[in-house]
């Protein structure tokens, strides 16, 4: 029973599995015309030999109709085959072509039978041809379609057979007997193809699923899921062409994050992940779905948006992405608050380079970071100037014979109370045979960014040694590091080399740092500083009271002084606030029993308030 139900399934559209329905449609589809050119010219064939046998109904109009539908059918056809198929559509397109050949068989089965006796011995014979050779070339076609082809098989194998076999005619018989063993192969044959097909169909959506997580895992960032720097960078260089061909502008903005570290290493990773997670949900929150928003890396987000002409609220929408970053995100257990810093840089209507448009807006989000945090920068002109001063530096750095070219200046740090210089602080002066005089905060910069700040170090300090030998011995050299000086282990201990064959009271030697160089890698900058001051050597902190995590790391290095930055000097005879902060910085070192430097007081009037406020040890012009 189970068995006969089984049976009678395979001549139902049910059984066709609907995941498949579309490729089966589809691959059905390039079959019809072949269909209908087999029928058409089997018919015109057979109806030729019984021409003036048969009725000419039979003979002429009936193949004239035939084919008036087939070609009708076949345009039709065409019309289909353009349009793309849903798994619903495709299953009613079987059902139809289905219910077509149920119509067909019978059709050209009486046909073929009415003419039968008709004919002599040869044309039935014809008739017997016909039948098997239309079916099995039909059957081909319908491989696609099995429940058709099954049908087909009963409609026109039953009749064909009873009336061969009834026919009193040996050869007539064999011919139907013969013609039952080729079907039944081939009905074989069509489960096979069939299965496999199913198969392969499987295999092909099992590929494609996998080819979808490949190329998402390759373009997205699974934990934001937002696009990756890959697929980010990839659509902005298509974004360039295609606005460069229509002449509107794109802007592009790098955003960083401030304040993302202290997440990480206070409150944990995992935490750092939902920071990340709300800060890529809100930045695309903020800009809307016309602008493409990617995470970059670590804390450093990218976004892409375009400018139709006349547009000019992109700095607004990058200030609102910045307060929207600002506002605090609550946590299970804590609040946590970071900020963004944003570059942003435009395409020219004439279209630019991806190179060009990342350079700005890196520029503009450096420039960002060291004078606007948590704000966005547009790059402009003059950002442009300064990066063409600063490749002018960077090339003549290169070229240039530190030796010859660098020198040092020496400024005292006085004790005021006893009027005696306690040091001499080294800056560094260039004087560039193609540029002039350089400034040392530009020169230093260029170096450390060309990787050539370790040598330019070594030789300063070996000027800055040679210069201490004609000092009095209770002069001390204070001597600026560079972060990328802590960064290097080598180049600590070149100086540490240095300072053990000077032959000086190590002590007379402090080494001047800023917060900066311990940004980076705390652990790593505080045992550098460490070794220096194993040899002796002393540690002054630098531009005290400009970082931002002064308080929280101060307790933690090994430090001999202090020096406060020159800023706080400046407002400091008008400005009641300015003197209340230097007091307290003043009240703080003491408390961390570190003796304190002011640095940039000009005036009598600084020097006669900062010995008000207890503090004698300054350095200024
Ligand atoms: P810094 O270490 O904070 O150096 C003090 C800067 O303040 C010097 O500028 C100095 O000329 C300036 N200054 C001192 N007193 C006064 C004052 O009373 N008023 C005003 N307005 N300014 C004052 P300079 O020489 O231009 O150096 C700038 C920066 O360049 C330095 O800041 C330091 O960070 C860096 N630098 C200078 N020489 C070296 C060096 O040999 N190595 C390294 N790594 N950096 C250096
Ligand atoms: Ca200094
Ligand atoms: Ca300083």
């Amino acid at each position: 029973m189970v068995q006969f139900t089984q049976f009678l399934s395979y001549f139902s559209i049910a059984s066709i599995d609907p995941e498949v329905a579309q490729s089966q449609a589809k691959a059905f589809q390039k079959q019809i015309p072949l269909l209908y050119t087999i029928l058409s010219a089997n018919m015109v064939t057979l109806a030729y030999t019984y021409y003036g046998r048969a009725p000419s109904v039979l003979t002429v109009t009936m193949p004239l109709v035939f084919i008036a539908v087939a070609v009708t059918r076949v345009f039709f056809w065409r019309q289909i085959a353009r349009t793309e198929m849903t798994k619903e559509s495709a299953l009613f397109y079987l059902r139809t072509n289905y219910a077509v050949v149920c119509g067909l068989a019978p059709l050209m089965t009486g046909w073929a039978l009415w003419l039968y006796p008709y004919g002599d011995a040869y044309e039935k014979a014809h008739v017997a041809f016909f039948m098997s050779i239309t079916v099995i070339g039909c059957i081909f076609c319908l491989m696609h379609l099995r429940p058709a082809a099954l049908m087909l098989t009963l409609i026109v194998g039953i009749p064909f057979t009873i009336r061969f076999l009834m026919a009193g005619n040996i050869v007539l018989a064999a011919i139907a007997l013969n013609f039952w063993l080729v079907l039944l192969i081939m009905v074989y044959i069509l489960f096979r193809y069939y299965n496999d097909f199913t198969a392969l169909v499987h295999s092909q959506k099992h590929l494609a699923a996998l080819n979808d997580l490949n190329f998402k895992m390759a373009n997205n960032d699974s934990l934001t899921d937002l696009p990756n720097r890959r697929s980010f960078f990839r659509d902005l260089e298509a974004a360039l062409s295609q606005a460069a061909k229509d002449g509107t502008v794109c802007a592009f903005g790098l955003i960083d994050l401030d304040g993302f570290k202290p997440v990480n290493d206070v409150l944990g990773h995992s935490a750092g992940d939902r920071v990340l997670i709300e800060v890529g949900r809100r930045i695309r929150e903020t800009l809307g779905p016309s602008a493409l928003v990617a995470r970059l890396g670590g804390d450093e987000f990218g976004f892409l948006l375009f400018c139709p002409p006349g547009c000019c609220n992109l700095p607004f929408k990058a200030a609102a992405v910045c307060a929207a970053i600002r506002k605090p995100i609550q946590m299970p257990n804590a609040v946590a608050q970071v900020a963004a810093s944003i570059g942003l840089a435009y395409s020219s209507p004439g279209g630019s380079a991806q190179s060009d448009l990342l350079e700005g807006a890196d520029y503009a989000l450096h420039y960002a970071k060291a004078n606007q945090r948590g704000t966005a920068v547009v790059f402009s002109a003059q950002h442009e100037t300064a990066i063409r001063v600063q490749s002018r530096i960077e090339q003549e750095l290169r070229k240039a014979d530190f030796n010859a070219e660098m020198s040092l200046k020496f400024q005292p740090i006085v004790d005021s109370m006893r009027n005696q210089t306690l040091a001499y602080e080294a800056l560094a002066r260039w004087d560039s045979p193609v540029l002039g005089p350089v400034a040392p905060s530009d020169f230093i910069a260029a170096a450390e960014r060309t990787g050539l700040i370790n040598p330019l170090t070594e030789v300063l300090f070996a000027k800055a040694l040679a210069a201490l030998k004609t000092w009095p011995a209770r002069v001390s050299l204070s001597f600026n590091l560079s972060a990328c000086d802590i960064a290097s282990r080598e180049s600590i201990e070149r100086i540490g080399q240095m300072v053990e064959k000077s032959g000086f009271a190590p002590r007379r030697i402090y080494f001047e740092i800023t917060e900066t160089a311990l940004i980076h890698d705390f652990t790593q900058a505080t045992e550098r500083l460490s070794y220096l001051r194993r040899l002796g050597a002393r540690i002054s902190l630098d531009d005290f009271g400009t970082g931002y995590s002064s308080l929280n790391y101060i307790h933690r290095i090994p430090l001999d002084k202090v020096k406060v930055d020159r800023s706080f000097v400046a407002g400091l005879t008008t400005d009641q606030a300015s003197r209340d902060i230097v007091r307290s910085i003043v009240e703080l070192c003491r408390n961390l029993k570190l003796p304190c430097i002011i640095e940039g007081v000009e005036t009598i009037e600084q020097v006669i308030i900062l010995r008000s406020i207890g503090c004698m040890i300054m350095q200024g012009f």
